[in-house]
């Protein structure tokens, strides 16, 4: 249970895999990341993932070097939902593998919404709550995805700290928190999303903590707040006193 986002000017995947490494002690018992690779075909979100160690991850991917893509999410799964396994470790695609979401905490009405979206022909893969988000933002989605989140949150109950990026959007990731951490980073270099300091510390000591239901659009050079009336906010940042 951490989470890692980087978008900026800099590759992407090894600061997610050095990012969650930080986040080792919170434990898991997988991981995986979702990086926006620029592709000839257009901007496409590749997923990575790995049952165990980090190192299973670190080894599949060059420590991050053999993917290539400047904004994408990385996680470490603690399962409470669906075994460990590949197929549950996150992040979890959409079907049309245009949305990608890491989650840490627990969607209680998963059963619910998991239900309704199979009447409305959503399948799904996995056996972890979380993957009624990445369907339910999907199904919600016309284009605005600060719509499709805002929708989205007026359905899911629990905790979360999610992660999210939508393929149209290839440089922004959108994150959002009730009841599970969440903390977000800027710098010269590019903004982030981690679930603690010390994933993001080694880039930059300047964060924000997000507040329940405070929504987040970061890209490389911006970092916007909106709350759940898509109305925009304004949130302070501060210089925090930690060691790297
Ligand atoms: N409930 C989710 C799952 O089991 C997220 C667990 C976590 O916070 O790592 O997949």
């Amino acid at each position: 249970c951490g989470i890692v986002g980087y978008t900026g000017v800099m590759e992407t995947a090894p600061i997610l895999i050095e990012g969650l490494s930080r986040l080792e002690y919170r434990g898991y018992d997988s991981a995986g990341i979702a990086v926006v690779s620029p592709g000839n075909g257009g901007p496409a979100i590749e997923i990575i993932k790995a049952r165990g160690r980090l190192q299973a991850l670190r080894e599949m991917t060059d420590n991050g070097r053999a993917v290539r893509g400047t904004c994408g999410i990385g996680h470490t799964r603690w399962a409470t939902h669906g075994e460990p396994s590949v197929v549950n470790a996150h992040p979890h695609f959409s079907k049309d593998k245009k949305i990608a979401v890491v989650h840490n905490g627990i969607i209680e009405n998963y059963k619910d919404l998991k239900e309704w979206l199979g009447k409305k022909g959503f399948e799904f893969i996995s056996e972890t709550d979380t993957e009624v988000v990445a369907h339910l933002l999907d199904y919600y989605y016309k284009g605005n995805p600060l719509e499709a989140i805002c929708k989205m949150l007026g359905r899911v109950r629990g905790s979360y700290a999610l992660g999210i990026l939508f393929q149209d959007f290839p440089d922004k990731i959108y994150a959002v928190r009730k009841d599970s951490p969440l903390i977000i980073g800027t710098s010269d270099q590019g903004n982030f999303i981690a679930s603690d300091v010390p994933a993001i510390l080694k880039y930059t000591k300047t964060v924000c903590y997000v507040d329940d239901m405070d929504i987040v659009e970061l890209s490389t050079d911006h970092i916007r707040f909106f709350n759940t009336d898509q109305e925009e906010i304004q949130k302070e940042f501060k210089t925090v006193q930690w060691d790297a």
